[in-house]
């Protein structure tokens, strides 16, 4: 007789879902499809021979400690490099390596973040569409979700604001936003600073904490000033999320969070019975690819590279793409989002674009609400130039049928 495994599972995993892009991706791994759907970074802009020759000098120079179980919050020499890597990279001063938290990929911080805030039923604010690794990693804890639109400029604070007033009245436990505010996944749009400056007099005036997913604030190619949030925020509402995996290699899983210590404190608690800490290994290979200059010099060759892809997406696009359809036009980052007439629903497109031999993100899953029924995210980064060129093409006829 088999075992029902159901009746051992806890309440929990009611509320877990699997990502349904991942889930997407298993489903063709096998078949010659041109994919415009993970947003995964191109990988032979990998460091790879820098990455060799420090991997294997760090194991036979410092390979005692290197191997070796490290502090929960981290390796202490690698926060210090952080603390003067985040100053430099990104603006932001940080107090002291103890507000640093070091975790396995920022996916780990979104799960600590929504371990330490989340009761079931408090209000979780997201965007509209959001970071759908982030919208599963807190529906775990049961929040109340709340969507709020974009625009061009990104989170529409105006709406935000209305949404506040209306939460509190009804007297609504709000937590934190959650924000990508600069080169956002999925949409790639970017917040203007009027509006960050506006978030923060938000969340200092109806008390909610800001987590900030920063993970593209390097990979911009634009004069465009993309100030992080956390560096206007003078009263400690920001929790500061980055990652080395779109800027040295996602392989390496690692992470970080920057916080008041108070926060970081709990955080380390948190983080001791995930894993006790991030690979150390790991640690001690981003170390060295900062002090010797490998990420900062890899840096520019990826920001061109995403570019020129960018430009051809967008070329691609329009010319392939009908009337009706709109997307957005990225200052950096990975994805290019795309609206498309009404009566497209792209979650049922999917098979006839596969069958056809593209695939790409349909966008409902990302928004909170369940609309975005029409929309879809595109990603450049990894296909060649000539698959982006293919790709596009055979949606943009699939479409124009589609509407005929
Ligand atoms: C790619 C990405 C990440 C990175 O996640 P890791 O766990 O650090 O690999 C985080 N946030 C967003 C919005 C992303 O697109």
């Amino acid at each position: 007789m088999s075992v029902q495994y159901t009746r051992f599972l806890s309440n929990l995993t009611a509320f877990m879902r699997a990502s349904e892009i991942r889930e997407l991706l298993k489903l063709i791994e096998k078949k010659k499809v041109i994919s415009l759907a993970g947003g995964i970074p191109d990988p032979s802009l990998f460091p790879i021979d820098d990455l060799t020759k420090i991997t294997q000098e760090i194991i036979i120079n410092q390979g005692q400690t290197a191997l070796q179980y490290a502090p929960t919050k981290g390796v202490t020499i690698f926060r210090e490099t952080l603390v003067d890597f985040i100053r430099r990279m990104r603006g932001i001063r940080v107090p002291n390596p103890e507000c640093i938290v070091v975790t396995a990929g920022s996916q780990q911080a979104l799960d600590i973040i929504g371990r330490v805030f989340i009761n079931p039923g408090d209000v979780v604010l997201v965007e509209l569409p959001s970071y759908l690794a982030a919208i599963n990693a807190f529906r775990v804890y049961n929040p109340l979700f709340v969507g709020i639109p974009m625009d061009e400029n990104g989170l529409r604070t105006d709406i935000l604001e209305e949404k506040l007033k209306i939460l509190k009245n009804e007297g609504k436990n709000i937590k934190f936003l959650y924000t990508v505010p600069t080169a956002h996944n999925p949409t790639g749009l970017t917040m203007s600073i009027d509006r960050r400056k506006h978030l923060i007099e938000l969340a200092n005036k109806y008390d909610f904490l800001i987590v900030e997913d920063d993970v593209y604030g390097s990979l911009i190619f634009e004069n465009v000033d993309v100030t992080p949030i956390k560096a206007l925020d003078k009263n400690g509402r920001v929790i500061y999320v980055s990652s080395f995996s779109k800027i040295l290699a996602p392989g390496l899983r690692l992470g970080y969070v920057v916080a008041e210590e108070p926060i970081t404190d709990i955080f380390e608690k948190a983080k001791q019975s995930l894993d006790l800490h991030a690979s150390t290994l790991s640690q001690f290979i981003a170390m060295e690819a900062i002090r010797r200059g490998v990420i900062e010099k890899n840096l520019p060759r990826i920001r061109s590279e995403y570019r020129k892809k960018r430009d051809i997406m967008l070329d691609a696009l329009e010319e392939n793409f009908p009337k009706g359809c709109s997307w957005s036009r990225p200052i950096g980052g990975m994805f290019i989002f795309i609206w498309l007439p009404e009566q497209i629903k792209t979650h049922e497109l999917l098979s006839k674009a596969i069958e056809r031999g593209v695939v790409y993100v349909p966008g409902r899953p990302f928004f909170v609400d369940s609309t975005g029924e029409n929309t879809m995210r595109l990603s450049y980064s990894y296909p060649s130039e000539e698959n982006i060129r293919k790709g596009v093409g055979i949606l943009g006829s699939l479409i124009k049928e589609e509407l005929k």
